[in-house]
């Protein structure tokens, strides 16, 4: 469960989040919409720690996120960042494989998650020794997904994955995000402008 508590964000006089009371009960999908600069992303921000609200907290599964608790806490949380994020230098695979290689995954655990995360986002295996300029956008999304979802996180925050993408292929990768979270049984935060 994610709690928000008074949260906002100001930069200068201007706010990106005025104060706000929100809670996002495990196992559910809460959709954030609204138009382009009304703090959607600043919003998920906080929530995974990036950056510190100007006022209020964010609490995640009982525990207060701050400066002492980011590292730990946000290891629970897989984040989808806008426009994916993929290293342009690292394949899918290593993208994928990025944080279980930090934390030290035995490389046979390794490649079984990846196997099954190809089967759960339905991106091609061969897929994987491309890098993402050689990738669709689609397969791009899927990536940054097996990327958040590698380590098993119990919180998924996404922003605008399906942004960027043309209107057919929204409309697949869209059931299919669909699909996964009923799946996942997960805490998911989806941000959308549409
Ligand atoms: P959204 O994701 O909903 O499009 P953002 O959260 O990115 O909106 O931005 C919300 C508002 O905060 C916008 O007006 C944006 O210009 C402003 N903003 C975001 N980040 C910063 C920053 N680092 N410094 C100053 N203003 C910012
Ligand atoms: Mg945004």
């Amino acid at each position: 469960m994610i709690e928000l508590k008074g949260i906002s964000k100001q930069y200068g006089e201007a706010y990106a989040v005025r104060p706000l009371d929100l809670t996002m009960p495990s196992g559910q999908t809460t959709a954030l919409i609204g138009p382009s600069g009304c703090g959607k992303s600043t919003l998920l921000r906080m929530i995974a720690g990036l950056i510190p609200p100007t006022t209020g907290e964010v609490v995640i599964d009982g525990q207060a996120l701050t400066l002492d608790t980011a590292l730990r806490l946000r290891r629970q949380i897989g984040y989808v960042i806008q426009d994916g994020g993929l290293f342009p230098h690292l394949t899918a695979g290593q993208n994928v494989a990025l944080m279980a290689k930090h934390v030290g995954m035995p490389q046979e655990d390794l490649e079984a998650r990846i196997a099954e995360l190809c089967e759960l986002t339905r991106f091609p295996g061969d897929g994987l020794s491309r890098y993402p300029v050689e990738l669709s956008g689609g397969q791009r999304q899927r990536v940054s997904l097996m990327r958040a979802l590698m380590l098993k996180p119990s919180h998924l925050l996404l922003d605008e994955p399906l942004g960027a993408l043309d209107p057919m292929v929204r409309a697949a990768l869209q059931a299919d995000l669909n699909e996964i979270f009923k799946q996942l049984g997960q805490t998911v935060v989806l941000v959308t402008h549409d």
